[in-house]
């Protein structure tokens, strides 16, 4: 089974005029959403031909508060070389 997990990033004190922490959270809790569904259409059903274990893959949501942006910062972990480079191309295709 897929394992996914979540960290939050954000400064202790926000200075974008334009987003405050509700905000902040309506978004991580989307993203977080969005991501879940994504990552699981793509990855859901992939397990290593050789070893049969599931990816784990840690999404790292940063909230860039000068720019008023999030970042998202994929790392994959597998059991194997082979398998980790099939997992990061079935990431970084597109849809
Ligand atoms: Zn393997």
């Amino acid at each position: 089974m897929l394992a996914l997990e979540f960290t939050l990033e954000q400064p202790d004190t926000l200075e974008n005029p334009f987003v405050d922490a509700y905000m902040l959270e309506q978004l991580f809790a989307q993203t977080r959403d969005e991501q879940t569904h994504a990552l699981t259409r793509k990855l859901g059903t992939l397990r290593c031909a050789q070893h049969g274990s599931a990816p784990r893959v840690r999404v790292v949501m940063r909230w860039d508060d000068a720019l008023g942006q999030l970042d998202l910062d994929y790392s994959v972990d597998a059991c194997c070389q082979a398998f980790l480079l099939q997992i990061v191309s079935r990431l970084h295709r597109v849809g």
